[in-house]
């Protein structure tokens, strides 16, 4: 993703002046091929707006999305289709109820008109199979199931075109804790056997700690932070870092959006504050950081070493 910004404009009217909302501000971040990128941070920070624009589910108000270094964004829809695919959330309402499973295995296939239909029935039984579903689960509707086997549904419709790029948004948080570890496994193992690329998206760092190779942490529609999975998790440097990881530590993590214990809430989006967005909040903010705002630069851990080749961080702070 190169400078990728994403603006709303909203209200306006008789009494009020209409108010722009840069949900993702110019965030740039590469995703390795054959690794898992996780994407955290607090609820309506632009995760998942910035899911969206990777799935050409809205279109970015700036910037590019590159695919083996070449541009996509100004493909359609369809022609992103056969780069990225999603899982979401929800496979209650991500399924059609109307269609039996083999069709909505199927569809990105007859989409993109891929092989006969007797080709593409092999492929959906292929497909579910991989997924760990029976035979007979293509004739079913989504109804007939439970919330784990729908999510296995979106997972082989979401693998059936080998995408480059698989995007998980929160793919676990709406099934029941028993089911959880389940899927997850499967996205990995899946992952081995095909050398899929995920960038996967949660506000539950225990669950980005089992499968991310390497974390990006939002903050009001920025990355403040980038680095492997140990980096973050070992040597965190920026402060919301540091507060998310505490959190998540504490034996009661709120539902949803988690209490990071540093007062004040999130800011109102759509007046962020000025300098650094997070200095209202910031435990160590000093006077400069309300007035410039830190660039996201390369930086060396004191342990830099001992993190191997490729393990290039980046932070977004003055203190770092
Ligand atoms: Fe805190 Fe200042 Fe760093 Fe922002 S730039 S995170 S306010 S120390
Ligand atoms: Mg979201």
């Amino acid at each position: 993703l190169c400078a990728l910004s994403k603006t709303f404009k909203l209200g306006g009217g008789m009494l009020h002046k209409p108010q722009t909302l840069k949900a993702v501000n110019e965030v740039s971040l590469r995703v390795p091929r054959g690794q898992v990128m996780g994407l955290v941070g607090e609820s309506g920070c632009g995760k998942s707006t910035l899911a969206k624009m990777l799935l050409g589910l809205t279109p970015p108000s700036s910037g590019d999305v590159l695919i083996n270094g070449k541009a996509i964004v100004n493909a359609n829809q369809k022609a992103l289709a056969r780069h990225i695919q999603p899982i979401f959330q929800d496979p209650y309402s991500s399924l059609n109820p109307r269609q039996r499973i083999a069709q909505i295995v199927g569809l990105p296939l007859r989409i993109h008109a891929l092989g006969t239909p007797r080709e593409q029935a092999a492929k959906v039984d292929q497909m579910l199979d991989l997924v760990g579903l029976p035979k007979r689960a293509a004739q079913q509707y989504p109804g007939q199931m439970s919330g784990g086997q729908r999510q296995r549904v979106a997972i082989a419709r979401a693998l059936i075109m080998r995408p480059d790029l698989v995007i998980c948004d929160e793919p676990t948080s709406a099934l029941d804790v028993s089911i959880q570890a389940q899927i997850l496994n499967l996205l990995l193992d899946l992952k081995d056997e095909f050398g899929l690329t995920y960038l996967f998206i949660s506000h539950d760092l225990a669950v980005v700690e089992h499968l991310a190779d390497r974390l990006a942490v939002m903050y009001l529609g920025q990355i403040v932070e980038e680095g492997t999975r140990e980096q973050i998790f070992t040597s965190p440097r920026h402060p919301y870092t540091q507060a998310l990881l505490a959190s998540a530590l504490t034996p009661e993590p709120g539902l949803g959006v988690p209490d990071i214990g540093l007062g004040a809430g999130q800011p109102d989006p759509t007046q962020p504050p000025s300098g650094c967005a997070f200095h209202p909040r910031c435990p160590i903010a000093q006077p400069q950081c309300s007035e410039q705002t830190p660039k996201l630069s390369a930086i060396t851990h004191a342990s830099g070493q001992a993190f191997g080749k490729g393990s290039q961080a980046r932070v977004a702070c003055h203190l770092a």
